[in-house]
């Protein structure tokens, strides 16, 4: 590991950071890279580099797969009671190491320590789900109308997985797609991304203390993410790629997965609109849309992106909203009383502030924040609200993907559809009316794989987290969950 020369890091940091692997996890053993190839990873509230682990090269990739093969057939015939009390102290193990897990995410991805904590629950739960799913694989046995014979429909592991996850929440989304996959009789091969891979790295350490055989899981980290992913995802022994990012991303990833006739689950961007009634509890919509919107600094795919308010309402809304958001502290994650960490990188914030300033051009309002938090180092953008933003505006149409809370009036329920649904994208939508009719309706009418009825978070490890229109394919826990990892087969067989 490299010297740590920022004293902003404590003791304990540097022993965490210490105990943390830095080396590519293929069939069970830690390994360099080819040529011993590294890449550094830095703290986005200092811009300090903090630690060097191994830079994957297309050969460790295709290595890599060859584990997941190898270990296929043995994992797959494990009975699944055996591979759910793997998965369950998994989950155990994570709720020990949990402070570890949330300093780590909070060094690497610069989320305020408290929001890390929450992500190492919601990552966990996955792993106790998928436990509890892993035994409860079924098929069908049936007759055929014609009463001469017997359909058996059965479900089968898919095979092994690539499974390709983002910067944002690096714990939960790498649980999301192993636990199913592992539950499923599936093996893997993980890239986490190259700004955030300490965590996934630590996470494959305790896979491995759970007793998840060599092989089962192989992690890749590397700073030249196309040029390894592709081999992969080209190699015919791949069966499935699961991926969460970017649409762009995703659409380059599916061209390529059609080479092979892959399956696919795709977990990609969004533009949520978040809709507040006159109707509604003034005071739990400002805190909803607090939650909505700066959860993890504004970086999650499901964050409030447009709030479309009515109009007799907005101003009071923005109001309310401008106070709560500009008590918001600002800060490292690790500080006592942060709210709002760092952005992941300086591009971030160049981003955000573009679209702050095409609003305000085209005639909107800043009534907090509106710039960069110039006086710290690292990626700082402050807490912004903006209202009477104007059709047409940046802002509307682009993932913000920062802490930046854009207001949009409306006039009435059809007015306040058509503003939600005119996007290409339909991850989640936010909804807060205390009518139980319109509330009604309006599960009915908006284009979008989740809601979020008088509140504004909506994950949970029970529920099928997913998208509509370009916002993916595929479904990530609940139920669901499990099948993107399982093939059906039917057999018919004439009766006796
Ligand atoms: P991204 O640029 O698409 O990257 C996501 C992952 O794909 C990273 O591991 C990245 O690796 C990798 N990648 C990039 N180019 C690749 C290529 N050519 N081939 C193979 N892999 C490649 O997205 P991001 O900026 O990290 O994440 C933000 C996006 O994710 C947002 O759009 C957000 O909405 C979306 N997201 C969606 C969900 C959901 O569940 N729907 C959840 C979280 C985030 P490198 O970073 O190392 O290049």
């Amino acid at each position: 590991m490299s010297a740590l020369p920022d004293p902003t890091v404590t003791n304990r940091e540097h022993e965490l950071l210490a105990s943390v692997p830095d080396g590519l996890f293929i069939d069970g053993c830690w390994r360099r890279a080819t040529g011993g190839v590294t890449m550094t990873v830095s703290d986005p509230a200092t811009g300090e580099p903090v630690k060097e682990v191994a830079n994957a090269s297309p050969e460790d990739g295709l290595a890599a797969l060859d584990a997941a093969s190898e270990a296929f057939p043995a994992w797959a015939a494990r009975p699944a009671r055996q591979r759910a009390e793997i998965l369950r102290r998994a989950f155990d193990l994570l709720q020990e190491r949990k402070e570890d897990f949330a300093l780590l995410l909070t060094i690497e991805m610069g989320k305020p320590l408290p929001e890390a904590r929450n992500e190492v629950d919601y990552g966990a739960e996955f792993l106790r789900w998928f436990s509890e799913e892993a035994v409860r694989i079924q098929g069908r046995y049936g007759e055929n109308p014609e009463g001469t014979g017997r359909v058996i429909v059965s479900q089968h592991p898919v095979g092994p997985c690539f499974l390709i996850t983002p910067w944002n929440f690096p714990l939960a989304m790498a649980t999301r797609k192993i636990a199913p996959a592992l539950a499923a009789g599936c093996t893997v091969v993980i890239k986490p991304a190259e700004l955030t891979p300490l965590t996934m790295l630590a996470f494959a350490q305790l896979l491995q203390d759970a007793g998840v055989p060599g092989g089962v899981v192989n992690v890749i980290t590397t700073s030249m993410s196309g040029d390894v992913s592709e081999p992969i995802i080209r190699d015919p022994r791949l069966r499935k790629l699961s991926f969460t990012g970017s649409t762009r991303v995703g659409q380059r990833l599916l061209r390529q997965a059609a080479h092979g006739v892959l399956r696919t689950s795709m977990e990609l961007g969004g533009n949520a609109p978040f809709v507040v009634f006159d109707d509604a509890d003034l005071d739990k919509a400002v805190e909803g849309a607090i939650a909505a919107k700066f959860r993890n600094t504004g970086q999650a795919c499901t964050a409030a992106n447009r709030f479309i308010v009515q109009r007799s309402l907005a101003d009071e809304f923005a109001e309310r909203a401008t106070d709560r958001v500009s008590g918001l502290r600002l800060g490292r994650g690790t500080e006592e009383g942060v709210a709002i960490g760092p952005l992941i990188n300086e591009a971030a914030v160049t981003k955000a502030d573009r679209l702050v300033q095409d609003a305000v051009a085209r005639g909107a309002f800043v009534t907090t924040g509106g710039r960069r938090a110039g006086e710290r180092r690292g990626a700082f953008y402050e807490p912004t609200v903006v209202k009477d933003v104007q059709p047409g505006s940046e802002i509307l149409h682009e993932e913000i993907f920062g802490p930046v809370l854009a207001i949009i009036p409306f006039d009435d329920e059809q007015d306040a559809v058509r503003i939600a649904n005119d996007t290409d994208y339909g991850l989640v939508s936010y909804v807060y009316t205390e009518n139980l009719a319109r509330g009604q309706r309006m599960i009915e009418r908006l284009q979008t794989g989740m809601m979020g009825l008088n509140t504004g978070v909506v994950s949970n490890a029970a529920a099928p987290f997913g998208g509509w229109k370009r916002s993916g394919l595929g479904r990530e826990g609940g139920a669901e969950g499990i099948h993107e990892y399982l093939q059906t087969k039917y057999t018919l067989a004439p009766r006796s």
